[in-house]
């Protein structure tokens, strides 16, 4: 069982097995990879706060 992803954009899990990542760039060199939905994808929306 692998962690889930979270989409840097939305801050939701990505259930698609497709997803892009976002290499962060930092000074220190210490934060892994990020994950994102892909471009365009429906389940990619901010979260209301209905939904928290
Ligand atoms: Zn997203």
């Amino acid at each position: 069982m692998t962690a889930a992803r979270i989409c840097a954009r939305c801050q939701r899990p990505i259930i698609d097995t497709r997803f892009e990542t976002i290499t962060v760039h930092s000074s220190s060199g210490a934060r892994p990879d990020q994950h994102a939905h892909r471009r365009g994808d429906p389940a990619c929306r901010p979260i209301r706060a209905s939904e928290r």
